[in-house]
């Protein structure tokens, strides 16, 4: 029997495991992939994962393990190498792995934790920035601990924002060390006795309810329901009887009935008719068939099929054979694109074969797809979290849109990649994958390029429909001849007026949420800048706050200016709120909706927008990159993108490559179903190559080109980029902690460590930034290599006196 544990924590901690001794009385049920509970540190108390059990007493004094939380194990020997690999591969710890992979109901803590009560909702504009920081953070995280709170605010002391968040009701504390899931129930109706088990004497009872109207027509629905469903629901039927609850009552009173709990999977079950898969077109069969003969030799296939061409018709076909087989398929999506559109397309065919996964469902939902997938349910449709769960016969990985740059997590660690651990995943089981997109990211297209992956492709629309025919609105000819109102130029507003005119839809994109991104004073030229963060306020009119997109402070807007006392201030640049107001002003019979993080925040906020626009109660949809993300929406004649100059002038490498993945997207968006869709596309600049390449669709040009100029750069995909973030709220300590590590790597790195320099955002969060880039050619030992010495180099960093506070983000394969 061994007799000591290494057991991972939830936690960013130094060493990968602790140790900790077996009691007696728990030897033989202590085992890897089992929670226990155990004290760390003098007070505190964690579950940690079991990861070895062995005989190797450490050469300190350990504690025993207090209790064990699982009779049986719920990390599988294949997760934990995942969670090997992630910690690896990202540079994290383990704990922060398991932080990320388990859901919160398998993370108990003596330590306080506090969960966000869903029924708040999340109008978070009555809080002050501070609770605000902390609903946020419940918003994205659904539940975090005290710890966490107090590094989100950076102050000693939470407790009072706490406090005062619990009590207006926007979260609530789960201290105990008991599972808390419980089966959702709902109430059922069924007969009473003795007509339950005596059907006969139900005609009695009818002759009696001859006069009894109501009651009657309860009887007879019921007697519907019963046949069709497993279990009759009271609100089905006295939907179906058309009647109130209180005639349902006298029934119940009377021994017909009976009102009973009835438990129900949260799964959000499937209750319409199934339908046939729509017959495969020609382009699809033959990609299908051509998928499959490369999956044969190939571990990876990029479909590569133009916006349009059908290729989720595509992946239902090959999740079908999947499941002929009795394996699991995980079909990955950017969370945003998760939508109900999406998930009942896929439903009318599949049915309940499918579970759905992503951060916006409760804890209790989380617990039953975590127990589906591992118990062999076969699809699982999810976000990038998706990647954790315990499945047990994994078979295919489908990620649709590959390109999305959110399948990057960006914070916190592990910074991981859900289309290349997606990669590593299907490899552990055995298992394919399927790439799909219609704008590859250009680390994917070279791999299709070189022959690591399969290439297949679909470069036609389904239905023979044409690619939507994209033209170009130059604004600086706009200006000039005056032709401009607002910001929309004459063949912007002509053509959506058109679109309304013969009934069709219209989309708009603006990068840019809120109403104006600046607020300025002619005449010294101040503008309101956060607190907290080098970057200007946003603002939003709907609340009428200035409002920073970094930290979340706000403030109101100023009347006269701060600096010189003038009262010319104005408001700057324009956000989806501002065109969506203006359009209303140009356009007074036009609906106009809004899509972007203030509208759809919530699950409910973005399905009701989606609806209305499904159900053409909106013309026009403005909107942010949102809206070039999957919507199938057949009756979208027109696109119209307000700047794409922003977008190529953003400073980072992979601008164009977004840039060009944006405007297809959304340009995809035009003439999917009837007949072929415009798009109009303003520029300052409508030359520009990469709108060029654009305007012909020829992904190929835009590859070959970006390509060559990466490999000139050194950047990714010839070269694999780490980059180190290093943060602190004193302005000179980060300096010094930034030299000493431009200076150490460098020792080693040489050329390949570029900086430190100051990002273009100095300070977020009151923290001061400086980054270092590193680039590194793709040889394995030198990747490694690399990796240690920036742990090192960052420990020894923090580990040094007077610098504990420091933060070191390092981020492999940054976005
Ligand atoms: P993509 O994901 O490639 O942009 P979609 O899968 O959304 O394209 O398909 C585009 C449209 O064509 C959708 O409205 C879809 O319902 C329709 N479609 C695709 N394949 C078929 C088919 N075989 N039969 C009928 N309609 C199809
Ligand atoms: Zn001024
Ligand atoms: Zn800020």
């Amino acid at each position: 029997m061994s007799s000591y544990a290494d057991i991972i924590l939830p936690l960013a901690l130094p060493k990968r495991t602790y140790t900790y001794s077996i009691p007696e009385s728990i030897l033989d049920i202590v085992k890897p992939g089992v929670r226990v509970e155990i004290q760390f540190g003098r007070t505190k108390v964690y579950s940690g994962l079991v990861e070895k059990v062995h005989n190797t007493a450490p050469d300190y004094k350990v504690k025993p393990i207090v209790s064990v939380l699982d009779q049986v194990t719920v990390v599988s020997p294949e997760q934990f190498k995942l969670w090997n690999w992630l910690a690896e591969y990202y540079c994290c710890s383990l704990g922060e792995v398991m932080a990320a992979a388990l859901p919160g109901h398998m993370k108990l803590s003596s330590e306080t934790r506090i969960v966000r009560n869903e029924a708040y909702g999340d109008d978070f504009s009555s809080l002050n920035p501070d609770e605000y920081l902390i609903a946020e953070a419940l918003h994205i995280q659904e539940e975090i601990s005290v710890d966490d709170a107090r590094k989100i605010l950076n102050k000693k002391t939470v407790f009072p924002v706490i406090q005062s968040l619990i009590n207006y009701g926007v979260l609530f504390l789960r201290e105990d060390l008991q599972e808390k899931f419980k089966a959702k129930k709902i109430s059922a109706i069924r007969l009473g006795e003795p007509f339950a088990s005596k059907r006969e004497l139900l005609k009695e009872v009818f002759a009696e309810l001859q006069k009894k109207e109501r009651q009657l027509e309860i009887l007879m629905s019921f007697l519907v329901l019963e046949k069709e469903e497993p279990f009759v629901r009271k609100f089905a039927l006295l939907q179906k009887a058309d009647v109130s609850d209180s005639s349902l009552r006298t029934m119940i009173k009377k021994g017909i009935f009976e009102q009973y709990d009835q438990d129900v999977s949260r799964l959000g079950g499937y209750e319409d008719e199934l339908a046939e898969a729509d017959v495969l077109s020609t382009q699809q069969s033959v990609a299908l068939v051509e998928i499959e003969k490369q999956l044969h030799e190939k571990d990876v296939v990029l479909l590569h099929g133009v916006t349009g061409s059908g290729k989720t018709r595509v992946y239902l076909e090959l999740i079908k054979k999947v499941m002929e087989e009795g394996g699991q398929v995980l079909y990955l999506l950017p969370e945003i694109a998760l939508t109900s559109q999406m998930i009942s397309r896929l439903q009318k065919t599949l049915g309940n074969e499918i579970a759905v996964y992503h951060s916006k469902i409760n804890t209790n939902e989380r617990v039953e797809v975590w127990k589906a997938a591992f118990s062999g349910k076969p699809v699982m449709l999810a976000a990038r979290s998706g990647l954790f769960l315990p499945f047990t016969k994994l078979k295919l990985v489908i990620v649709d849109e590959e390109h999305d740059p959110s399948f990057k997590q960006f914070d916190p660690a592990p910074r991981y990649h859900a289309r290349d651990t997606a990669i590593y995943l299907a490899n552990l089981y055995g298992a394919k994958v399927v790439l799909g997109t219609a704008t590859p990211s250009l680390e994917t297209w070279q791999n299709a390029q070189t022959g690591k992956y399969g290439l297949v492709d679909m470069p036609e629309r389904f239905g023979g429909l044409n690619l939507p025919e994209i033209s170009t609105v130059d604004l600086r000819q706009q200006l000039k001849s005056g032709l401009m109102k607002s910001v929309f130029s004459t063949p912007l507003l002509e053509n959506i007026e058109g679109a309304i005119a013969d009934k069709k839809q219209v989309i708009l994109f603006q990068n840019r949420r809120g109403y104006a991104p600046m607020l300025e004073c002619q005449v010294c030229g101040w503008n309101a800048e956060c607190k907290n963060c080098d970057v200007s306020l946003t603002y939003h009119k709907q609340t009428n706050r200035l409002r920073c997109h970094y930290c979340g402070y706000t403030e109101s807007p100023a009347s006269t200016c701060p600096a010189c006392g003038s009262g010319k201030i104005v408001l700057k640049g324009f956000g989806t709120e501002k065109i969506e107001d203006e359009l209303k002003l140009f356009l007074p019979n036009a609906r106009i909706g809004r899509m972007d993080l203030d509208t759809a925040g919530s699950k409910s906020g973005l399905s009701a927008i989606l609806n209305d626009f499904e159900e053409c109660r909106v013309d026009v949809l403005v909107g942010t990159q949102m809206v070039t993300k999957g919507l199938d929406f057949e009756n979208v004649a027109y696109v119209g993108v307000l700047g794409a100059d922003g977008l190529i002038k953003f400073p980072d490498f992979r601008s164009g490559e977004r840039t060009f993945q944006l405007l297809t997207q959304v340009a995809g968006r035009a003439g999917r179903k009837h007949e072929q869709g415009r798009v109009q596309i303003q520029a300052f600049d409508p030359d520009h190559p990469i709108i060029k390449e654009v305007l012909k669709g020829d992904y190929k040009a835009f590859a070959e080109r970006e390509l060559k100029e990466r490999f000139e750069f050194k950047y990714p995909p010839f070269y694999r980029l780490i980059q180190i973030s290093i943060r602190h709220k004193d302005p000179e300590k980060v300096k010094i902690a930034a030299a000493f590590f431009g200076r150490t790597l460098r020792e080693k790195l040489g050329e390949r460590v570029l900086g430190p320099v100051i990002p273009n955002i100095a300070r977020v969060r009151s923290y001061f930034g400086q980054d270092i880039l590193v680039k590194l050619e793709k040889s394995t030992s030198v990747i490694s290599a690399a990796k240690n010495l920036i742990k090192h180099t960052s420990e020894l960093a923090i580990g040094k006196t007077g610098f504990s506070q420091l933060i070191v983000v390092i981020d492999v394969d940054p976005m």
